[in-house]
């Protein structure tokens, strides 16, 4: 129920039918008891400058940005923070008074996952597959976390850039597919972090199952479904298999908390998964 204190959240993206971010801030919100209400709003490009200067003039108090805009978002944006400078993309923006800052709360919400089960990241050897805007988000978190990173990509040369923008923060090196086999045989930990395996194509999965051993910690971005190809691949050969709903529920709880000051626990993040995870099986 709204009234007339009720301030507005929302996600701006093109398209935002299929997003999950309104029924995870819906449901976080109600559980917390906060007087906010979360709307999708599809924006096209063209539209993003107006789309911001409506957010000041309404007072709209935070929003999310999606594909495509979380990169054309930023000369829009009064500041941005340390994270989301580095990373260059913004999910989060946060209304302060008519200003408007820039967060990246992606690399964070991937942390997390890590971190609930115990897992260190210092001095440890890491594969991403994929140099688009999350792998960005995850190569900035493990670089900053002391683990030593290899990107590999279906075009190599958008390894080698992403490699070469995170290089003066640590260890990043670079390589194409033909290269992930040598680099995972030293590696404790695998990110997928290309949309190979998500529905419709739930069959497919970006790693031969054979190059997964046990002890190897293999973490999907996708989310859709919750369990993965290489999940299950990793499962059956012995890995820790951790998902991208995870992360999905940690960056939104981490934006939330951004917008509203409140702070969420485990058991919110452990209840909104699973209120995800009713959503994806319809
Ligand atoms: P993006 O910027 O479009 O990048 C996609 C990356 O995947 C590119 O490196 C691309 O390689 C690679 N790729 C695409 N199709 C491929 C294929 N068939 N075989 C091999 N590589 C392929 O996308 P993004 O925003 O980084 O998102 C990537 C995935 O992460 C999506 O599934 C998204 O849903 C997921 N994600 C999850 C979370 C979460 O919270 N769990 C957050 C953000 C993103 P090229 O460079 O060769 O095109």
């Amino acid at each position: 129920m709204t009234d007339s204190r009720t301030r507005l959240l929302g996600l701006i993206g093109d398209p935002v039918e299929h997003s999950l971010s309104p029924r995870l801030h819906s449901f976080l919100l109600a559980r917390a008891g906060l007087n906010y209400c979360y709307l999708a709003f599809r924006v096209p490009e063209a539209s993003l400058g107006e789309a911001l200067s409506g957010m000041r003039a309404l007072g709209i108090r935070g929003v999310n940005v999606t594909i495509p805009h979380k990169e054309a978002v930023i000369p829009f944006l009064d500041e941005l923070s340390p994270a989301a400078e580095a990373i260059g993309a913004v999910n989060v923006i946060v209304n302060e008074a008519g200003r408007l800052r820039g967060h990246n709360t992606d690399w964070e919400g991937f942390l997390k996952a890590l971190d609930s089960r115990g897992v260190g990241l210092c001095g440890r050897k890491a594969v991403v597959v994929g140099a688009g805007g999350a792998a960005a988000a995850v190569v900035y978190a493990l670089v900053s976390s002391g683990a030593e990173v290899a990107v590999v990509n279906r075009t190599p040369s958008r390894a080698r850039a992403l490699a070469r923008r995170f290089s003066s923060l640590g260890s990043v090196t670079h390589g194409g597919l033909h290269d992930l086999a040598a680099f995972l045989r030293e590696a404790e930990l695998l990110v997928n972090a290309t949309p190979v395996g998500m529905t419709p194509h739930a069959e497919e999965s970006p790693v031969p199952a054979d190059l997964l051993r046990e002890g190897l910690v293999v973490y999907d971005l996708v989310y859709n479904p919750p369990e993965t190809k290489l999940l299950r691949d990793a499962g059956e050969r012995g890995c820790l298999a951790i998902g991208g709903l995870e992360m999905l529920v940690y960056q939104g709880i981490r934006a939330l908390e951004l917008w509203t000051g409140h702070r969420f626990g485990d058991e919110d993040a452990a209840s909104a998964l699973k209120h995800l995870e009713g959503v994806l099986r319809g």
